[in-house]
């Protein structure tokens, strides 16, 4: 017998990632109307590479990698750090930017602190790009949060640059203000509303 698929099925969408906070956050602002799962849900244990010279690039590395070798609608964010008085470094480099051969966010958040240590303008942006394929389309969305980059760490919430991130409007850190807070006002829950937008003006 047929089973009925009720109308307000849930929609499932892969996440090119397996970064936990990410997930974890992206799956909050996306809700119980989506299942969203991860690259290791879907079996892909590759290091897909991310080698573009810009966000978009590395975005569409990702969700393209994907696409092609499970032919799943699928999203992929890449996120730089966008610092004023670095000239916008280190930007796409972000994850890399201690270490060009690994992602260690100890020695990135110590070098950037470094970096900035006699600068008087410590203006910053955190900007986040999302490639989506979804039923063959490519799409892009972005989002994006001002704020300075603090003197020293605070907080212990989130991730990456989380603890020396203070976003304009706010006394605190990301990593002070949690991710309820974060959740609201942050790069990749800009770009995620968008994303969630799109996708609830198209046909099921
Ligand atoms: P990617 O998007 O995973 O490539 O992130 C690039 C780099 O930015 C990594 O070092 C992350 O730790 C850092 N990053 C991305 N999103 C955030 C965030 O929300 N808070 C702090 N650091 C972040």
């Amino acid at each position: 017998m047929k089973t009925e698929q009720p109308t307000s099925a849930v929609r499932t969408l892969v996440f090119a990632t397996n970064n936990e906070h990410k997930l974890s956050e992206v799956r909050d602002i996306f809700g119980s109307r989506y299942r969203i799962l991860s690259l290791s849900d879907i079996g892909c244990h590759a290091d897909i590479p991310e080698t573009a010279e810009t966000l978009e690039g590395n975005a569409l590395q990702k969700v393209q990698y994907v696409h092609q070798h499970y032919g799943l609608d699928c999203f992929a964010d890449d996120t730089g750090l966008e610092v004023d008085a670095l000239d916008g470094r280190p930007g796409v480099h972000t994850a890399r930017y201690a270490f060009a051969d690994r992602h260690d966010p100890e020695a990135n958040t110590t070098k950037l602190l470094g970096e900035l240590e006699k600068k008087s303008n410590r203006k910053a942006r955190f900007r986040t790009v999302i490639a989506l394929v979804y039923k063959g389309e490519l799409q892009f969305f972005d989002g994006r949060v001002e704020g300075t980059i603090t003197t020293s760490r605070r907080g212990t919430q989130g991730f990456g640059y989380d603890p020396v991130f203070q976003p304009d409007g706010y006394e605190e850190t990301f990593a002070e203000l949690g991710v309820e807070v974060k959740n609201r006002i942050s790069h990749r829950a800009r770009a995620v509303a968008k994303l969630v937008e799109f996708l609830g003006s198209q046909p099921a």
